[in-house]
């Protein structure tokens, strides 16, 4: 059955990448901005709203309620915590009203997640192809959707999966766009355990980090919310400050 096919890629991609253990980034592979070179205990926290055609028809079904976590966002703004927002173009268009309030808030700055969450290099956690002739319009047609439902939106692309060849990024980069990375996954992809990501979280964080989270939230990420508050904690009680990309991205790139 085609579904089933198609819904089976969404687990590997959160089991393998996501609810692993938190980790530092995957290394070589990982290009465009992924963390800043500071002594400054500064860590930005970035949140993914990925939507995949087959998370998609879960919505649409009732199987999922909501793919968006107003949870992650009610925490950050009453924590008064800066993030950054990948938004995918099928989730903007899913929750329009949502991407234009977001976009209001000075709090956050928001960024390109591709239009249907789909890997541009294999393999990618089992995410389905985007062909090398798709690859363009997967940005210009989020690009688009972020003119029309945001207010402001920032020129950051962030790969699905964080999979991305050199060429890959240069085709990116020839849209304007600068591809950010991050060097700590947050593990919130299937982990019902919020104390393990906090603490996952907690322990990779050093200065100039960039924390990659979701805000998609349902059965695909269903802690994040709940693991918020102790990442904060831990890392105010560290000393960390939270800001934005585009705060980072005025030091010098780190490795
Ligand atoms: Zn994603």
């Amino acid at each position: 059955m085609k579904r089933h096919k198609l819904r089976i890629p969404l687990w590997i991609f959160g089991a393998l990448s996501l609810a692993s253990s938190p980790a530092t980034g995957a290394g070589a592979q990982q290009a465009g901005f992924n963390r800043a070179a500071t002594t400054q205990k500064v860590v930005a926290l970035t949140f993914d709203a990925d939507m995949t055609p087959g998370m998609l028809r879960e919505l649409k079904s009732g199987k999922v309620a909501s793919w968006y976590n107003e949870n992650v966002i009610a925490i950050l703004r009453k924590e008064r915590v800066p993030a950054t927002l990948f938004l995918t173009g099928l989730w903007i268009e899913t929750y329009p009203a949502a991407t234009r309030n977001l976009s209001g808030d000075p709090l956050f700055e928001l960024g390109n997640h591709s239009y249907s969450h789909g890997g541009f290099r294999l393999p990618c956690y089992g995410l389905s192809a985007i062909g090398k002739s798709s690859e363009t319009a997967e940005v210009q047609k989020t690009d688009a959707l972020l003119k029309k439902h945001a207010t402001a939106f920032r020129k950051y692309f962030r790969f699905p999966g964080l999979c991305s060849a050199a060429d890959n990024v240069r085709n990116v980069e020839a849209q304007g766009y600068t591809v950010i990375g991050g060097d700590v996954h947050g593990g919130d992809g299937f982990e019902r355990n919020p104390a393990r990501i906090a603490l996952g979280v907690a322990g990779h964080v050093r200065p100039g980090s960039i924390v990659v989270l979701h805000l998609h939230g349902g059965p695909n990420a269903p802690q994040t919310a709940n693991a918020l508050p102790k990442i904060i904690g831990k890392l105010r009680a560290r000393g960390y400050t939270f800001v934005k990309i585009s705060d980072l991205l005025k030091l010098r790139a780190g490795v």
